[in-house]
């Protein structure tokens, strides 16, 4: 095809001559070499027409068919200037018409080039163009020649030609070679052509005449234009072949990604299904759980079925609704729960602490929030136990044991999951039983029988009592179904479940404490922690209980040391103690306290007369009369021996000199017998009252004793006042 910038004005003009063989004899056809040329155009120019579309098909899938068939544009240019040579000048017909096709093979180099290696025009090709418009200026201008200007033009793509297969064997790799092998024996094919003219054109002058050179050029003609077909397709060939590879790579590609989807989806579904907490993944708007895990279902007591596609609503899982509405809340606004607590009821109808956290998700086009819930029933329990305690020993401080022991019982409930829970007295006698405390559930809504202190024989106790007999738990889970029942008293709750634990106190088994009707069976774990608050419970109560004793004891002891053993009146130590509080008292209110000192006469003659217990006696009267003649206020006190005082508050002098009075005469009279003989008493008297700015009773003491004196001077059996 690029030829014809070889073709001189003397060859054009005459006709072309194709000399063919077929079979034994030698046909001649004649053509037009103007018509070859015109033919030559118009399959240029279909064959453009075909990669333009090719183009405007892929060119944004690979970079290259725009310059190739921007190649066979230059090249259509090219062959149209050749054939218009007649009506053209040198310039354009020649000149342009050369550097045209020069510049077509080699833009068609540069989109192969760019196709199959994604690289640009090497620059050393620009040169040779340049060099070449060079020559071909020079071998037109001048010294014009034919033969040389054919010589160069083929050479050109003879050396092109090498290009492509430099290019095949040196720069594509090898795996992509396979597309391209077709392309580089096209243009091999040019190449040997472009040879061949070149030799031709050495040996055979172009100039000797039409007949000669014109019917091999002629031949040229036809094969390049064969070849030029063929390239056209080679190319369409590479493209398709390159999209068709693609197309397979991507759904290798695809397949590959689909595979590796469906492993990590796998992956990810065993790695969701074998999470040790439970995993639930719900719908945000209604609770509509979409997915859960096994340990989920396990914690929740369903089966998968019946989970899925129901909302936690719907199973009930809530035990206070306003937690849902308050996650829900939580998850709108900050689309993340961290470690909520609170309670979720379980199929069987036990209550569980669950530790919540969620993440937002969205699923499809729906808002969504995946759960990981905890069972932290054991951390609570043993938080309970710790609040239990300080909470028990809080409440013991203002309440009785059997109090505490009620309110203790009303945690256990809780703690358990159990509805209904006692504690048993065994009696000292072993043999008895009291009912010491129910829980307030139990009292209120399930036992309408006789309630605590109920006293009754153990062996009348039903089977809960096993837990004395045998000193060790008793668990019954299936209590209807037992066989040596002893019956409850009228009233009594209905009993499911029970579990019972003995509390054993210096190997005697003291009391016992019982829950029941837990929704799901007790177990072992059930009982080691009611033994555990079972003990608690009673180590509180016994020391309550060895508090009381020790303050009743304190108590006597206190009485003891502020009493008198004789005469049981206050002591001494108590009148002054109380003396002086009432003197305080005195001064704040401006109240007067008066005292009375009284001192029975010559009573070392009644000893010596009736002996001393008989002395002892007659004080013991002489006490009892003092009490009677006293006021609920006052305080009449032994001081020893047979001194008395008797302390009035808020009582004026004259008043206590009346009282005084009346003592007087009451030990006159007292009939205090002995062996059938009255023994006969009398008493001094002194009595004092509170003066303005008095501070201590030692004063008004010894007022009231001076005054006393007074009386056993003044011939005793008298009363005198302090002046
Ligand atoms: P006076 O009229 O002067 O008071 O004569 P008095 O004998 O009562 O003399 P004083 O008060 O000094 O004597 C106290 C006597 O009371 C001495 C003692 O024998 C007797 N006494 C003191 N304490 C007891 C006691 O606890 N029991 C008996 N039986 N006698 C006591
Ligand atoms: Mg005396
Ligand atoms: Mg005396």
């Amino acid at each position: 095809m690029y030829q014809f910038a070889g073709i001189d004005d003397d060859h054009y003009r005459h006709y072309l001559f194709l000399q063919g063989i077929i079979g034994k004899g030698s046909i001649m056809i004649s053509i037009d070499l103007t018509t070859v040329m015109i033919g030559f155009v118009f399959g240029n120019l279909i064959c453009f027409i075909l990669l333009f579309s090719q183009w405007r098909n892929n060119r944004t899938h690979y970079p290259g068919l725009g310059w190739w068939t921007a190649g066979f544009f230059a090249n259509l240019i090219g062959i149209i200037l050749l054939t218009g040579r007649d009506h053209l000048p040198e310039f354009f017909s020649m000149l342009l018409g050369s550097l045209f096709m020069v510049s077509g093979i080699l833009l068609l180099y540069v989109g192969v080039n760019r196709f199959l290696i994604n690289k640009g025009l090497p620059r050393h090709l620009l040169f040779l163009v340049v060099v070449y418009i060079a020559l071909q200026t020079y071998f037109i201008y001048i010294q014009p020649d034919f033969r040389i200007r054919n010589i160069l033009f083929s050479t050109a793509m003879f050396f092109f030609s090498l290009q492509f297969v430099w290019l095949y064997f040196r720069q594509i790799k090898v795996e992509d070679r396979p597309i391209a092998r077709n392309l580089v024996i096209v243009t091999s094919l040019f190449g040997v052509m472009a040879l061949a003219r070149v030799l031709l054109n050495i040996l055979v002058s172009p100039g000797t005449g039409p007949s000669h050179s014109s019917s091999y050029e002629a031949f040229a003609y036809l094969v390049f234009q064969m070849l030029y077909i063929v390239l056209t397709l080679t190319l369409f060939a590479l493209v398709n072949r390159r999209l068709y590879n693609d197309l397979e790579r991507d759904i290798a590609e695809r397949k590959k990604v689909e595979s590796a989807l469906q492993k990590s989806e796998e992956k990810y579904f065993k790695a969701f299904q074998s999470s040790p907490d439970a995993v639930m993944i719900t719908r945000i708007e209604d609770g509509k759980i979409i997915e859960v895990n096994d340990a989920f279902l396990k914690t929740i007591g369903y089966e998968r079925v019946e989970a899925i596609n129901q909302t936690t609503l719907a199973l009930g899982i809530w035990v206070d609704i306003s937690d849902r509405e308050r996650l829900v809340e939580d998850m709108r606004k900050k689309s993340v729960i961290r470690n909520a607590q609170f309670q979720i009821k379980t199929r069987n109808g036990l209550i569980i602490q669950v530790d919540f956290s969620a993440d937002y998700i969205r699923i499809g086009d729906e808002d969504c929030m995946l759960s990981v819930i905890r069972d932290v029933s054991e951390r609570k329990q043993i938080e309970d136990i710790i609040r239990l305690r300080l909470t028990l020993w809080d409440y013991s401080i203002l309440h009785s044991p059997i109090e505490v022991m009620q309110k203790a019982l009303d945690e256990i409930e809780k703690s358990t999951g159990s509805q209904i829970s006692f504690f048993h007295l065994v009696n000292d006698d072993n043999a008895t039983l009291t009912l010491q405390a129910w829980s307030t559930n139990t009292k209120n809504t399930y036992c309408k029988t006789e309630g605590s202190g109920m006293h009754y024989p153990l062996e009348q106790a039903g089977v809960w009592a096993d837990c004395i007999r045998e000193r060790r738990p008793i668990i019954h889970n299936d209590y209807a179904a037992l066989t040596n029942k002893k019956g409850m008293p009228e009233g009594h709750a209905r009993l499911d479940r029970e579990l019972v634990v003995p509390i054993i106190q210096e190997d005697r088994v003291v009391s016992v404490l019982g829950v029941g009707n837990k929704p799901i069976n007790y177990d072992e774990k059930d009982a080691k922690l009611l033994e555990y608050l079972a003990s608690l419970v009673w180590s509180i109560v016994s020391k309550m209980r060895a508090d009381a004793q020790i303050r009743e004891l304190n108590q006597q002891l206190e009485e003891m040391a502020m009493s008198d053993e004789l005469t049981d009146l206050a002591n001494r130590r108590y009148f002054f103690l109380r003396g002086n509080e009432e003197i305080i008292r005195s001064r704040r209110y401006r109240a007067s306290l008066s005292l009375i000192m009284l001192d029975l006469d010559k009573f070392k003659t009644i000893n010596d007369t009736f002996g001393h217990d008989t002395g002892d006696q007659a004080l013991q009267c002489v006490a009892k009369t003092l009490k009677a003649q006293c006021r609920e206020v006052d305080i009449p006190a032994r001081l020893g021996g047979e001194e008395f005082g008797i302390l009035l508050p808020n009582t004026q002098l004259e008043e206590a000199v009346n009282v005084a009075e009346r003592i007087r005469r009451a030990i006159e009279e007292l009939h205090c017998m002995h062996e059938g003989k009255t023994v006969a008493m009398t008493a001094s008297l002194g009595v004092a009252s509170t003066k303005p700015g008095m501070k201590v009773l030692d004063e008004l003491f010894h007022h009231a004793d001076t005054a006393m004196y007074q009386a056993k001077n003044a011939g005793r059996n008298r009363v005198v006042l302090y002046e």
